[in-house]
């Protein structure tokens, strides 16, 4: 993997190198200008492990909740949760990111969150419309993706959707693979060395 370094202004930009469940909190906080507990937690840890400093963290939060609050109130409100995760409030705990495990089995999304596993958490129904709107691979490799969900094989689904996007992959000498269906941000940066 090489360098890099994730920021408010390129966040948009890497969104297209992450897994389902940190695309669809990047599309869900854009969207509606929030992120409810779960999904700031599980997000706002991602985005630390892959390389985003506190500050640029701050910043990405807050350029989209004041669209729909004030400076104040997301200065009262939230800047105070975003500093605990990066240990600098509390006990200090340097808090890791989320493994596939502890997502999958996690608290489900209710209505108007978008935190957990969409392979695990969303119905047939949901998953298939949302990976013919993101137009992942082909549709016999979508008819794949759902058939290992069906069956309940979360991670081996979220594998193939590594693999149609990244047809070249196991042919790119040190590019790590291993962590890919089992942390989130093991399938980011292997996407990110993909793509650099
Ligand atoms: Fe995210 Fe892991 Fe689920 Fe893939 S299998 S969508 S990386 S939680």
């Amino acid at each position: 993997g090489g360098e890099y370094s994730l920021t408010s202004d390129n966040v948009d930009d890497y969104s297209s190198n992450m897994p389902l469940c940190m695309r669809t909190l990047h599309t869900g906080l854009k969207q509606d200008h929030k992120l409810k507990h779960h999904g700031r937690l599980q997000y706002g840890l991602f985005l630390k492990a892959a390389g985003m400093s506190m500050e640029e963290s701050l910043r990405f939060f807050q350029k989209e909740f004041t669209k729909i609050m004030t400076a104040e109130k997301f200065q009262k409100e939230y800047t105070y949760n975003i500093r605990h995760m990066y240990g600098k409030e509390g006990k200090r705990t340097n808090y890791s990111a989320y493994n596939c495990n502890k997502i999958i089995m996690g608290a489900p999304p209710n209505t108007g969150e978008h935190h957990g596993c969409p392979y695990r958490h969303y119905d047939d129904d949901h998953l298939s419309s949302l990976l013919n709107k993101m137009q992942i691979g082909k549709a016999s490799d979508r008819s794949e993706i759902m058939a290992l969900k069906k069956k309940k094989h979360f991670t081996l689904a979220c594998q193939k959707h590594f693999e149609v996007s990244h047809p070249k992959a196991t042919s790119i000498p040190d590019l790590n693979l291993s962590g890919v269906g089992e942390h989130p941000n093991a399938w980011y940066a292997a996407s990110v060395a993909y793509r650099v």
